[in-house]
């Protein structure tokens, strides 16, 4: 089987292509490079440059490649971001996400499989959280990514174009080739872990103030390589739908300082810093649904791992990717 990645030189991209060509499938990557790095795609894969705007060039690419299923994991993920630039979300996690479901249907493509968020559910009602709780995101990042979903349905039920969507909570950790590295990084674990390597003096928290334990957000830290599985579980046909893909343990930001330390054996000062905008205090899965239709279990659930496997990384990669 052929599966057409796009974001594929992206974080949890080049990580999942990396498992699906483990797994045997053949990967074409499709990425314009703006936030990927060409040498986090595997050599394995195929790779075309090009921008998630140009139908007409990811239509050729699709046509060409003739994959068995697209993921689609080339989007803009900041949830600070998105607070201040909203429309460079809604236009390239849903009028580029819809360029590329376009031709998706055009090109004949049986199935779709899309990352999406527990930014989409907003501050929950219950904890851990099911897939039905309502989705009432309190950023644009969240609600870019749920117009996505409802789409999905619509294209579901008209064209027939199966999809599985995966509601991601906090991706982390790394493979053994592959990691986090983002040109400006805003995510919690590499920043903090860039303090131990010595790059920065000091790693922030945001906000001390919340309804949590220790006053910090807490949130559900998924090791990316089992998210990787996820998706791969959910290519088999007939698996469609939402699914949560979370631990259902929730770290606060302090509990995972008190990690990284551990792990990486260093002091990490920090400094406290007001809330970030759009953040919901406490965000933890239920994977259940996951785990009884997919068959998933994650295989590296302990936040000290995936941490360990992070860390492992940036110290092989203290300068991350060199392009
Ligand atoms: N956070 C923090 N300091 C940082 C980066 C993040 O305190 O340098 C907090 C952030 O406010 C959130 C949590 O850590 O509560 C996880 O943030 P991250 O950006 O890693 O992921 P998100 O939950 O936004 O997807």
């Amino acid at each position: 089987m052929n599966i057409f990645v796009t974001g594929g030189a992206g974080y949890i991209g080049s990580i999942c292509a990396e498992a699906l060509l483990e797994a045997g499938y053949a990967v074409t990557v499709y990425d314009d490079l703006s936030e990927g790095h060409r040498s986090a795609v595997d050599r394995r894969a195929r790779f075309v440059q090009g921008r998630p705007d140009e139908a007409g060039h990811i239509f050729n690419a699709i046509q060409e490649a003739r994959p068995d299923a697209i993921m689609h994991f080339a989007a803009n993920a900041l949830v600070g971001e998105s607070m201040t630039n909203p429309r460079k979300y809604f236009h390239n996690n849903v009028v580029n996400g819809l360029k590329l479901l376009d031709a998706a249907v055009e090109a004949g493509v049986k199935k779709f499989v899309f990352s999406s968020t527990c930014a989409t559910y907003g501050p929950p009602e219950r904890l851990p959280m099911t897939e039905d709780l309502p989705q009432r995101p309190i950023n644009p990042y969240g609600e870019s990514k749920l117009m996505f979903e409802k789409v999905l349905s619509w294209y579901q039920r008209i064209y027939g174009l199966e999809f599985i969507a995966f509601r991601y909570f906090n991706a982390a950790g790394a493979s053994e080739r592959f990691g986090e590295h983002h040109r400006i990084e805003t995510h919690l674990i590499p920043n903090v872990l860039k303090v131990a390597l010595g790059q920065k003096p000091h790693c922030e928290i945001y906000g001390t103030d919340y309804p949590t334990p220790d006053g910090t957000c807490i949130r559900d830290y998924i090791h990316v390589r089992d998210l990787a599985r996820a998706h791969i579980l959910g290519l088999t046909p007939g698996r469609q739908g939402f699914y949560n893909l979370g631990n259902g343990d929730g770290y606060s930001v302090r509990q995972v300082l008190q990690t990284c330390e551990k792990v990486t054996g260093k002091t990490i000062p920090a400094l406290e810093k007001p809330r970030r905008p759009g953040d919901p205090p406490r965000l933890i899965a239920s994977a259940a649904r996951a785990m009884e239709d997919l068959g998933w279990q994650p295989e590296c659930p302990r936040l000290e791992d995936i941490v360990a496997s992070a860390w492992a990384w940036h110290q092989r990669h203290p300068q991350g990717y060199p392009d």
